[in-house]
């Protein structure tokens, strides 16, 4: 059997080693380099309690993936050599106005319901966990479950560990076409080559709908630009993930790692596939930054960047086998959660392709 992944993100080249692992012959095409686009600019949130607003299919989803996470860095460190840095030091949701307090409590209370740890803490209990907090929160709900992970570090990883599993990452290859006849795939078509395949996973992130001839699926996929800002602070100041709704209104987060590096994220744009980074959108990340953790001002500011979500109209991804092609499977259109969703999507993904059974329900994900 040969598989044929198009795109080197996290979610191909996951899904290529878990298929090599198990002795599958499987090439990955790359337009660019592996990791080169959404999964080296995310922030590595594992967010699977924060960046869900009900109960739900994608909340179960993400609190699979979650559970994967420890056992999943510690294989592909052992694969690849290189750390990703899974932090476990919990999230805090900031509350800076009275209705942001009510909104907490109902959150807090759905996710008791569902069994999960989630606590409520006012502006003291707050502080004395995070003591650099300004005096402009009023208090947190604390999700001591939600992590963190380094992308740049994760994309290297798993473009290693595929290629040390046995499969062919091929770089600088634009997939042109992928080929169906008579209601099954059999190859791919790029700028240099023929490949036949008997599978081919989509795994081409915001540009999912740009590969040529895909078939019609259950929802388009749209790029929505995010930019963030990356400080130092020397010493570390903070350890939980912070998020929150600044004065302004828009939400946002800052995400501290272990040696002193603070990211501050991110803007959430609608214009198409445009990756500029702009002042305005710095000033906002800014003032969110010395709004929530006033001793920011001090930080030195040390890079920018900005990346391309895959986001589905729906708000969930696209996976597993297209229900009219046999041997066309998506791992696609993980918007804010690729990071988080990796460990599951590589799953689920090579059961697809292998036709074996999920241990998960997964109606709401088909493509
Ligand atoms: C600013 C920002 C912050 C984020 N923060 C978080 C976070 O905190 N937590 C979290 O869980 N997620 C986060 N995400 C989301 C996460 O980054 C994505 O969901 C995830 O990286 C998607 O992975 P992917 O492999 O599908 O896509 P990508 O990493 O974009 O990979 C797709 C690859 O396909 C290639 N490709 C496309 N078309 C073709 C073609 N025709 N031929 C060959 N190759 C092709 C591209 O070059 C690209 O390398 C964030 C994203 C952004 C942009």
């Amino acid at each position: 059997m040969h598989v044929v992944v198009i795109g080197a993100g996290v979610m191909g080249c996951a899904t290529a080693w878990r298929l090599a692992q198990v002795g599958v012959r499987v090439t990955v095409l790359e337009r660019a380099l592996p990791g080169a686009e959404a999964s080296s600019a995310a922030a590595g949130i594992l967010g699977a309690q924060t960046e869900n607003d009900a109960p739900g299919p994608l909340l179960e989803l993400c609190l699979a993936s979650r559970a994967l996470w420890p056992q999943f860095a510690d294989e592909l460190r052992v694969a690849s050599g290189v750390d990703v840095h899974l932090l476990q030091l919990g999230l805090l949701e900031l509350c800076t106005t009275p209705e942001e307090i009510a909104l907490r409590h109902q959150r807090a209370q759905w996710m008791t319901a569902r069994g999960l740890r989630a606590q409520w803490l006012d502006a003291d209990a707050a502080r004395a966990l995070e003591p650099a907090l300004g005096p402009a929160v009023l208090g947190a709900l604390l999700l001591p479950d939600d992590g963190q992970v380094e992308p740049p570090l994760l994309a290297r990883a798993l473009a290693l560990a595929a290629g040390r599993a046995g499969a062919e990452v091929l770089t600088g290859q634009t997939v042109q076409r992928v080929a169906v006849a008579d209601g099954r795939v059999n190859g791919v078509q790029t700028d240099q080559a023929w490949l036949a395949a008997d599978a081919v996973v989509i795994a081409a992130g915001a540009w999912t709908d740009l590969v040529p001839d895909l078939v019609p699926r259950r929802t388009a996929i749209r790029p929505l630009h995010g930019q963030l800002l990356l400080l130092h602070t020397g010493e570390r100041l903070l350890h939980a993930t912070l998020a929150g709704r600044h004065s302004g209104g828009r939400h946002g987060y800052i995400v501290p790692r272990a040696d002193g590096r603070v990211l501050v994220g991110a803007t959430t744009e609608a214009i198409g596939f445009d990756k500029r980074v702009t002042a305005g959108a710095m000033a906002w990340l800014l003032s969110l930054a010395l709004e929530f953790v006033p001793q920011l001002a001090d930080a030195r500011v040390v890079d920018q960047w900005s990346g391309l979500r895959p986001q589905s109209a729906d708000g969930l991804p696209l996976l597993g086998p297209h229900r009219a092609v046999e041997g066309l499977i998506f791992a696609s259109g993980h918007h804010r959660n690729g990071i988080l969703l990796t460990p599951v999507t590589a799953e689920v993904t090579v059961n697809a392709v292998l036709g074996l059974r999920q241990r998960l329900e997964l109606t709401a994900f088909l493509p």
